[in-house]
């Protein structure tokens, strides 16, 4: 059996090799490091797959979520509402620019945004909603942009899980995630479902105005040659990882549907297997499967998780802390209460290998270690 891994970056690589390594020698021969003519390309081609007026890239996905928060011109004070239960660069960026950020519950079954959880929270003070698209599906985008039109609130979606999921509106329209809201970020991380071959990121917007602010912050605030009309950051993608990305876009779709297939392999598996919830695809989204996340409901995932390692069986716990709970964030008189379902899935949720390059072996062997544990038969 190939050997597992959480994520199989190598096989990806094996099957485009020549075109990538032409990809980068070219941006060598070119000498065309930064904003060369390859990240022009990669915009356009970004663009045009996800139906977007604009895509500014920028150095990673931590970034593009901090630079659209700049171009908001939200002032110190603003609220920013966003989940409980994600990856901590989300709630970063709005601490370091002094704004408050409100981590609200997520739902038990989705993982994604809690609608009741949203209404409850806004205040007068509250300016923008970040919604995360956990692990590959997309938040209930109607339902938050209904309640951002009636507060006039900004919506900033985060997309770093999920590029190439598509909304499914009430009226059968698609969109693709991250190109709903105000604005849109994403990651090129080498582990995301587009992963470029070291950092990157971007921003995606419809708005012209907009897209002219958000621009000009990845370029330290500079929107004519050395005047500098907002504070700004030096934040890029480079031409090496556009290149990169130019030969992986047309794939991504594959790559997606790799991840479907493996996960209802998964699915199919657990279904109906006591003590396992395997995850749910909404009625208003698919999902791209950035990770495959069950819930174990007899509280054993942990002793699951040190028995998938004693087989050398990658798995990890995406996330083991809320992160109203973690020290950098803690806030204030907390009512536990308020995060009933993050601090149920910290407990429950445990990842098993995703990526592009699973194989029937490979799974056969996971699910089968897996139910042995869940049934006590090993
Ligand atoms: C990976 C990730 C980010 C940050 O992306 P980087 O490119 O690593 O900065 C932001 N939000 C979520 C939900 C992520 O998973």
């Amino acid at each position: 059996m190939k050997k597992l891994q959480m994520v199989d970056l190598n096989s990806q690589y094996q099957d485009i090799k020549e075109q990538i390594d032409n990809s980068i020698q070219q941006v060598i021969d070119q000498t065309s490091f930064i904003n060369g003519p390859q990240v022009q390309t990669f915009k356009q081609n970004l663009a045009d797959y996800l139906n977007v007026k604009h895509v500014i890239p920028c150095g990673n996905g931590t970034d593009a979520l901090q630079i659209s928060l700049m171009a908001l011109n939200l002032q110190p004070g603003d609220e920013v509402i966003t989940v409980d239960f994600t990856f901590a660069a989300t709630v970063e960026v709005i601490k370091l620019l002094g704004l408050t950020p409100v981590l609200i519950d997520v739902e038990l079954d989705t993982f994604n945004i809690s609608i009741t959880a949203l209404e409850k929270a806004i205040t007068p003070k509250t300016k923008a909603i970040v919604p995360v698209h956990l692990f590959g599906q997309c938040a209930n985008m109607e339902a938050i942009l209904k309640l951002a039109k009636k507060h006039n609130l900004y919506v900033i979606e985060d997309t770093a899980q999920a590029l190439g999921a598509d909304y499914i509106f009430t009226d059968g329209t698609t969109k693709k995630a991250g190109t709903i809201g105000t604005i849109g970020t994403t990651s090129f991380f080498p582990s995301k479902n587009l992963g470029c071959y070291g950092d990157g990121g971007a921003i995606f917007t419809n708005d012209d105005a907009l897209a002219h602010t958000l621009k000009g912050i990845t370029n330290h605030g500079m929107y004519q040659k050395y005047y500098y009309e907002v504070v700004g950051v030096n934040s890029r993608l480079d031409s090496i990882q556009a290149n990169i990305l130019n030969i992986k876009l047309p794939h991504l779709d594959n790559y997606n549907k790799a991840r479907q297939q493996a996960a209802a392999f998964y699915n199919h598996a657990f279904a109906n297997c006591p003590h396992i919830i395997t995850p749910i695809t909404s009625t208003f989204s698919n999902h791209v499967f950035h990770q495959y996340t069950l819930r174990i409901t007899n509280g054993k995932r942990d002793e699951l998780h040190e028995y998938l390692k004693e087989q050398n069986i990658p798995n990890a716990i995406y996330y083991p802390v809320p992160l109203h709970n973690q020290k950098a964030y803690k806030q204030e008189n907390v009512i536990e209460e308020n995060y009933h379902n993050t601090n149920t899935l910290v407990q429950q949720v445990i990842s098993l290998p995703m990526h592009t390059a699973l194989d029937t072996e490979q799974l056969e062997f996971i699910v089968k270690n897996v139910l042995n544990f869940i049934n006590n038969t090993y």
